[in-house]
């Protein structure tokens, strides 16, 4: 932790953010491989007939994790699972305060909500639309009432797709997920092929990180290789020396690579295929800003950041997306931001690039040569995480962009990385075309 959080955890600090009511942020629970999922009982209930109940069980006795219907006096629980997938208008709303709201209490530092729920665009009345829609409300409330890094988040699974939900219900549940919250994650295909072992998901896999060298990069290779996957580590030639560190150690290789070339989407497979015989993740991570008002950005600095952030992702994905590109059952991951959402002062040429990921993102949910492959295509939106780029903001600024979280504290590369990893699974083929920020629910809008 860095800054005031670090300050804030010292004697002398505890007891001044007790006396002014300043925010405490804690250390939160990371994954770590031998780690349980959860530390502790999990609470599951819900409305009506539970049909998602069963899987989230089999999930819990898969990791040896206990289920419990109520909370005893004086017990803990590490989580609560809510599933309100059966309620038909907001009356049912009832059952999930009586559920939710009296375990919060009992709830576990760096605990978990996980409310389940269908999309209400799939709902047959508009009653039964408002009572869906009212759960992300709830969702985000709680997640603003949680304290010592405990979550809240909300998964919309539409009919039919409820096979396809354990990879997410991990990674809720889990340390993975430390810093996601207040997120409402759609599952909407079922066809979902579990690991052989949930500690190694990635296993047999080929994946390409785009602005490896360092930072979020360096973290996302990292993790995708502890999950099983073979790295390609991509960055420009001046970043050479860090590039071949990470990939040394994530025992991969390294692709001198700058992601603006018109033909860099072809290098990057030809790389692929040539060493490791084949592409099945990518994830354009590279980005870069060049901060200024608009009134003060010129054509260089907003068209550098509008090439490398956007329009070479659109041209690297026509040759990693057309046939004989990635293998069937491929994953593409963006790294968009929480500025491409709420817009940031400052930064409009880098919001334009990163919202513009969000678009190119939601136009491949719906293409149909991708669905017919199984390739799913995701973004991540990081909010403010601890990096070289985020340690060039001046210091109140970032101070502020440090606190401005339900968590009271910046991500860290791992927290974007594992994010991503979840993405990644053949598990998670019911995730497409999501926005999942990583942002400890930002304050800052939108
Ligand atoms: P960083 O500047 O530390 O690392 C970016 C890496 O991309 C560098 O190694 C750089 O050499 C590489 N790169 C830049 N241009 C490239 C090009 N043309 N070709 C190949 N490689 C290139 O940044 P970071 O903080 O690790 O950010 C990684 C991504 O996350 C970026 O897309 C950024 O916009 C996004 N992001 C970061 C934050 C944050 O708080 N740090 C928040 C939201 C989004």
């Amino acid at each position: 932790m860095a800054g005031y959080a670090s300050f804030v955890n010292t004697a002398v600090g505890k007891k001044l953010a007790a006396q002014l009511g300043l925010p405490r942020p804690v250390r939160l629970r990371r994954y770590a491989v031998d780690a349980p999922l959860v530390d502790g009982a999990v609470l599951v209930g819900g409305h009506g007939g539970t049909p998602l109940l069963d899987r989230v069980r089999a999930v819990l006795a898969d990791e040896a994790v206990t289920a419990v219907g109520e909370v005893a006096e004086g017990q803990r629980v590490s989580a609560v699972v809510a599933d309100l997938t059966a309620v038909e208008s907001p009356e049912d709303l009832e059952s999930l305060r009586a559920l939710v709201g009296p375990a919060l209490r009992s709830l576990a530092p760096s605990g978990r909500v996980v409310v389940l729920g269908r999309p209400p665009r799939e709902a047959a009345t508009p009653a039964q639309a408002a009572a869906r829609r009212a759960l992300e409300g709830v969702t985000r409330s709680i997640g603003k009432e949680l304290r010592a890094g405990a979550t809240a988040n909300l998964v919309l699974v539409s009919d039919g797709a409820d096979s396809g939900v354990d990879s997410t219900l991990r990674f809720l549940l889990s340390g993975r997920s430390a810093y996601v919250d207040a997120q409402v994650v759609e599952v909407t295909g079922g066809e979902a092929a579990a690991p052989a072992d949930w500690r190694r998901p990635l296993d047999g896999k080929v994946a390409v990180v785009t602005g490896a060298a360092r930072g979020i990069g360096a973290a996302i290779a990292d993790v995708l290789a502890r999950d099983g996957a073979t790295l390609v580590c991509v960055d420009v030639p001046a970043a050479g020396e860090a590039l071949a560190r990470t990939a040394n150690r994530v025992g991969g290789t390294a692709l001198q690579l700058d992601v603006t070339v018109p033909d860099a989407g072809e290098r990057i497979l030809e790389h692929a295929r040539a060493r490791h015989g084949g592409l099945d993740i990518v994830v354009h991570n590279a980005g870069i800003t060049r901060d200024r008002l608009l009134a003060n950005t010129d054509e260089q600095r907003w068209a550098s950041v509008v090439e490398v952030n956007l329009l070479s992702v659109l041209r690297m994905n026509e040759a990693l997306l057309a046939d004989g590109g990635l293998r069937d059952g491929g994953r593409v991951v963006v790294v968009s931001s929480m500025s491409g959402i709420a817009g940031n002062r400052g930064q409009s040429n880098y919001a334009a690039s990163k919202a513009g990921l969000i678009g190119l993102v939601q136009a491949l949910r719906d293409d149909q040569g991708l669905r017919r492959r199984r390739i799913t295509v995701n973004a991540v939106a990081p909010g403010f995480i601890e990096t070289e780029m985020t340690s060039r903001i001046p210091f109140a600024t970032r101070e502020v962009g440090r606190l401005m979280n339900s968590l009271s504290q910046g991500g860290l590369p791992v927290d974007v990385a594992e994010t991503i990893a979840w993405l990644a699974q053949d598990a998670s083929a019911g995730v497409n075309g999501n926005v999942v920020r990583v942002c400890g629910q930002s304050l800052l809008g939108a």
